[in-house]
């Protein structure tokens, strides 16, 4: 019989926290927790994500910045905005809702964010410092994933950890969180060879592709732990994750739900990030 992990549970009781932590940094600071958000042009999936960004900020008490630019703002008006909120003391995190416009240089303009703003985790600074094990600003889709394995209370230590998918947001950051937690890590991608048969041998699967159904029973082994990142639309419109959850579910000791699993757990991450960045700012 397989747990389904409850993603919006698990994110409700961290909002909680996050909450509380954040109305105590405005008593001792004299002022809110601030997120400051850029966007650029007019890209529905991503003037959606920003609205929920803004809207879960202000229900954990923190205050959002939110900066609109046209779709055809210039690289200096990025970086002049961007510049103007890594000076702005009532800004704590910094986050540019990707992708950008094609003509802009993305990575020039993420550079500009200072470590200790870098609230997505996708610096260079934060991404070697998760690298070697040291504190730092995580990403936040795999940082929420580690967040569930560990109230769920599954335990990782010598356990094979496979995941499929190396971006640099999920995959890759997903697979050094996993080491780090002393998990035998494999990571497949698009050239490895014998797929099927590395994800037999994980205790740990963790599926980021960005390709329904892709996981499917005869992939996964019996009892394991199957952790569905993707998000899908499927024949019928509907969002759906990776792994085919009805086939593959029976399998399992626990697996998470799309949507309803991984999903909800990243913003929160993203409001988790920042009152840590807020936090140390403020000495707290
Ligand atoms: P990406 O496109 O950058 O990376 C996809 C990865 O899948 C690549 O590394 C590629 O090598 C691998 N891949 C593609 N085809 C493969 C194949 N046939 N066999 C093995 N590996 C293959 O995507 P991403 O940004 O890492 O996102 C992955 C998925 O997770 C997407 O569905 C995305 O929408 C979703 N996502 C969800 C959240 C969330 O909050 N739940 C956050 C970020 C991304």
């Amino acid at each position: 019989m397989f747990k389904l992990i409850d993603g919006k549970a698990h994110s409700a009781r961290l909002r909680g926290e996050i909450r509380a932590r954040a109305e105590k940094f405005s008593e001792a600071c004299g002022r809110q927790i601030g997120l400051a958000v850029v966007l650029v042009g007019n890209n529905p999936a991503s003037q959606v994500y920003v609205r929920n960004k803004i809207k879960a900020c202000e229900e954990a008490g923190i205050k959002s910045f939110a900066n609109y630019l046209p779709d055809d703002a210039t690289q200096s008006q990025v970086e002049e905005l961007v510049t103007s909120l890594v000076e702005d003391s009532k800004v704590d995190g910094i986050l540019v809702q990707l992708p950008l416009p094609k003509h802009l240089d993305e990575k020039a303009i993420l550079d500009l964010i200072p470590v200790e703003k870098d609230v997505d985790g996708f610096s260079e600074q934060n991404i070697g410092r998760l690298c070697m094990n040291r504190d730092c600003l995580v990403a936040c889709t795999p940082n929420g994933v580690m967040q569930m394995l560990k109230a769920e209370g599954i335990d990782l230590k010598g356990k094979n950890a496979v995941v499929i998918g190396r971006s640099n947001i999920v995959g890759k950051p997903m697979a050094m969180l996993l080491l780090n937690a002393d998990a035998t890590v494999t990571v497949c991608h698009s050239k490895t060879e014998n797929l099927k048969e590395i994800c037999r041998n994980a205790d740990i699967l963790v599926a980021a592709i960005g390709r329904a159904k892709f996981v499917t029973a005869d992939m996964v082994k019996q009892g394991a732990v199957v952790i569905d990142v993707g998000i899908n639309r499927n024949a019928e419109g509907k969002l759906c994750g990776d792994v085919d959850f009805d086939a593959v579910k029976e399998k399992c000791s626990y697996i998470t739900p799309v949507p309803g699993g991984v999903g909800p757990m990243t913003i929160t991450m993203l409001l988790y990030n920042t009152v840590c960045a807020a936090e140390r700012s403020c000495k707290l």
